[in-house]
């Protein structure tokens, strides 16, 4: 037994490898160049230029791919949308189809789209045979499901169009699954650029999909650089843009994106959280621990690239983990016992080095196990920095490599806050044997995807995607399908915009007194008594900061009221008294309580309803027949929302982990919205109702034309048991107002009303702390009708989905 045991502690791993013959061989059959691939053709274009893939393990080169241009992208986005009439006409059972046979076509091409992977990206075989292609099968056999079942179970929506979609070198693979899966399966057509270090495979995929019989056109895949994705972004054929990259790109194309109408989401970077607890697994957590960060060379936009460890384990954890990395194996990414493979490309490996650099100038330690490394090719150690400040760089920016910093902390509410203490919000890992304290703080971390005593778990029936500077949309499960689907009513906005080039949007021009109508100069009666309403901010009244009175008159010109003209101060004011009501609680109220509270708000408002009919008249000079209709259906919708308060909390998924996978609908946080100016009472409650009965808190902007509804309406509210700060609202200059909450980094959300270019500035400048957005891109809605005036849309917009996953069993 003991000589067993010596063996086992010196026997060393014999090499492994995967044969890369096929791979050559199918680089050999294609003479090592490669075209685009456009409507099921390989298109050389002529006089085209070249990029060449190398093996970044060994410098080996393994093809040529081109470099597309404009005409090329015009080539590919013509195919993309010629087809789309057909494609999105056929039947979702036969689009099932396609996609099944796409899934079986990955199955049996399993082993050559694994090795191509690894030779081109440098990640072990390990992973891409036994994660990135089945998962990449997965998605495709999950969203045929969701082909098949469209017809019946989301006839409301349509497809969009023409996507393009722009995807990372980490996980090409994976990356072009959770794009293009569930783009065909609702009907629309793609036109997908892979990054340039990692072509291949996207290549090889496009060959599948012919074989899989899928129309002409309906995937084309592009191979180029930068420039070439930018002008697939600003393609004005394009109706879509799915990226993910990194956050600084994430902005530019939000930038390019604005104001167009195009759909657009966003999976950028991260830096998330992987917190271990005293009472957890230590032994599980370590492993956790490789896992989360030297997976794929810690090249993964989830990666637990922070440790946080309670203070009373951390030095046992760390030596533990520093035991772990001494075992590590750096290696041959085709060896099949290899820990890590390579890094990309020079380039990246510098930047990592370069962080590790400044890690340690930042006062870090830094420790690398005493391993070997191969002797040629691009590797890194694992590395791990202790000792850092937690505003250090290091612990707040994406390395993007197999760097791990480390930070302690005492109490749960510390690591939270440890947690939470970073601009972006994609993932985290949370390792406690107490569940309660485990799934309290899962609930309490701002991320789209919290593993418990797990991490890097994915599957197709999940989502996966980022809060706050990681980005928007979510890829995945059934919530990933509204990035492909409008509304049946709404085409693809195609807004009239002219930009006003001189003059600056949102400047405030302070309001003058009305002119004196000749009915106010007439007769001797007594003046009426001023009655002008003050802003409403922390459930109280406030006057303007500005101390400016903007009149309201009504169609015919007369003066019917004042309201305060606001100005940044108040919207600052608004949103603090906003967050201190999101965090104070509302959010955390139950379900039932919010409705409870809407309830009383359409009776109070009910009990009113003749003033507010008046009170429409006056302003807009519409009918009463009209007016009444307006008030009618803001009762209604108040009554609406009351139900959805507590029906949309989110769902078990159905995904491989065995255990339990949770998406919760969360709150967004505090979201500012501008109201349209036509129905100025409709209008608000319709945004209003949605936001607050998911539990987040509001800075409301009412009709500019039309505010008195709006400002009649805080009396309702100060009626109905709406804790102060949960609804505050500003009158004012709608653009004014909304450019300070746009900018302001408390804001989570922007819902936008007004005009086209008013939509343009608010999606253009929402990129400060890359919030999300919605605007109407001034064309008209019908508030009236339930179909575009509430419902499910306003309940997307109102919410983010977070997916916890908890692993069941011994
Ligand atoms: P990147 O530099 O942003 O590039 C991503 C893709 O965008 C590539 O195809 C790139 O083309 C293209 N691109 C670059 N500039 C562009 C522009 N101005 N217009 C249009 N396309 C442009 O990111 P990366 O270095 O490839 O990937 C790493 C980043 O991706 C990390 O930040 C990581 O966290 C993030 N990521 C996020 C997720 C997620 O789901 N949230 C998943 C994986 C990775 P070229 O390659 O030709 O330059």
């Amino acid at each position: 037994m003991s000589k067993l045991l010596e063996i086992f502690k010196s026997m060393e791993y014999g090499p492994a490898p995967e044969a890369p013959d096929a791979v050559k061989a199918w680089l050999d059959e294609h003479g090592r160049k490669f075209g685009l691939f456009i409507n099921n053709e390989w298109v050389t274009p002529k006089g085209a230029k070249f990029y060449s893939s190398i093996n970044p393990a060994n410098g080996e080169l393994l093809a040529e791919t081109t470099q597309a241009g404009q005409k090329e992208v015009d080539a590919a986005v013509a195919a993309a949308h010629e087809v789309f009439g057909t494609w999105s006409k056929t039947p979702g059972v036969v689009r099932a189809r396609y996609l099944y046979a796409i899934a079986r076509n990955i199955q049996k091409h399993h082993r050559l789209l694994a090795v191509l992977e690894s030779m081109d990206n440098g990640k072990p075989i390990r992973e891409s045979r036994d994660i990135d292609v089945p998962l990449l099968a997965r998605h495709f056999y999950y969203y045929a499901g969701w082909a098949q079942l469209m017809e019946t179970e989301l006839r409301d929506y349509q497809p969009v169009g023409v996507v393009g979609q722009i995807i990372p070198w980490n996980f090409p693979l994976l990356m072009l699954a959770w794009k293009i899966a569930p783009a065909i399966a609702m009907g629309n057509t793609v036109v997908l650029k892979p990054a340039s270090y990692t072509r291949l495979s996207a290549l090889l995929f496009a060959e599948i999909v012919a074989e899989a019989g899928v129309p002409a056109g309906v995937v084309n895949v592009i191979t180029g650089s930068s420039s070439a994705g930018s002008v697939i972004v600003t393609h004005p054929d394009v109706d879509k843009i799915a990226f993910t990259g990194s956050t600084d790109v994430g902005r530019t194309l939000r930038h390019q994106t604005a104001g167009s109408g195009k759909k657009l989401s966003l999976e950028l970077g991260g830096k998330s959280p992987f917190v271990v607890f005293d009472d957890a697994d230590l032994d599980g957590a370590v492993e956790g621990v490789v896992d989360a960060i030297w997976f794929n060379q810690g090249q993964v936009c989830c990666a637990g690239s922070r440790l946080i460890v309670q203070e009373n384990v951390a030095a046992k954890f760390i030596q533990k983990l520093k035991n772990r990395m001494e075992h590590m194996r750096v290696g041959n990414p085709l060896d099949k016992s290899i820990d890590m493979g390579a890094i990309v490309d020079q380039s990246q490996w510098d930047t990592i080095d370069g962080w590790v650099k400044t890690g340690i100038a930042e006062g870090g330690e830094c420790f690398q196990p005493n391993i070997a490394l191969p002797e040629k090719g691009l590797f890194y150690k694992p590395t791990l920095i202790t000792g850092l400040d937690p505003a250090a760089s290091t612990v707040q920016e994406e390395i993007f490599g197999p760097v791990l910093v480390s930070l302690t902390f005492r109490t749960p509410s510390e690591a939270i806050e440890l947690a939470n203490n970073t601009r972006y919000g994609l993932a985290a890992s949370v390792w406690s044997d107490n569940i309660n304290l485990a799934l309290d703080v899962a609930s309490k971390i701002k991320a789209g995807s919290v593993w418990v005593n797990c991490t890097n778990q994915f599957d197709g029936a999940s989502g996966f995607g980022g809060y706050r500077e990681s980005g928007f949309g979510r890829e995945g499960g059934r919530e990933g399908l509204f990035e492909y689907l409008r509304p049946t009513w709404m085409d693809r906005p195609r807004p009239e915009l002219v930009l006003d080039e001189k003059k600056k949007w949102g400047e405030h021009v302070p309001a003058l007194p009305s002119q004196p109508t000749t009915d106010r100069a007439k007769g001797h009666s007594l003046p009426p008594i001023d009655r002008t309403p003050k802003m409403y901010i922390g459930g109280k009244q406030v006057r303007p900061d500005g101390a400016y009175t903007l009149s309201v008159l009504s169609a015919k010109g007369k003066l019917v009221g004042q309201v305060g003209d606001g100005n940044r101060k108040d919207i600052r004011d608004a949103v603090e008294a906003a967050h201190k009501a999101r965090t104070s609680g509302w959010a955390m109220r139950h379900g039932y309580n919010r409705s409870q509270i809407l309830y009383f708000i359409a009776e109070n408002l009910d009990a009113r309803n003749a003033e507010f009919v008046k009170r429409i008249v006056e302003m807009t000079g519409r009918t009463q027949k009209s007016a009444q209709a307006e008030v009618d259906a803001s009762v209604e919708r108040l009554f609406t929302y009351a139900a959805w308060a507590d029906k949309y909390g989110g769902s078990v998924q159905e995904t491989t982990l065995r255990g339990i996978t949770v998406a919760v609908n969360e709150p967004v946080g505090v979201i500012g919205i501008a109201c349209p100016d036509e129905m100025p009472l409709l209008g608000f409650i319709s945004l209003m109702a949605p936001a607050i009965a998911r539990g987040n808190t509001v800075v409301m902007i009412p009709s500019q034309k039309y505010p008195l509804s709006a400002m009649d309406f805080y009396q309702v509210l100060d009626t109905s048991d709406v804790p102060g700060g949960v609804v505050n609202i500003v009158t004012g200059d709608r653009d004014h107002l909304v450019k300070t909450l746009v900018q302001h980094e408390d804001v989570d959300s922007v819902w936008y009303f007004g005009s086209a270019e008013g939509s343009y500035h608010v999606e253009n400048e929402s990129v400060s702390n890359m919030k999300r957005t919605w605007t109407g891109y001034g064309l008209p809605r019908d508030w009236m009708s339930r179909e575009q005036g509430e419902g499910h849309e306003f309940l997307h917009e109102a919410t983010q989905v977070k997916n916890i996953w908890v692993p069941t069993g011994e």
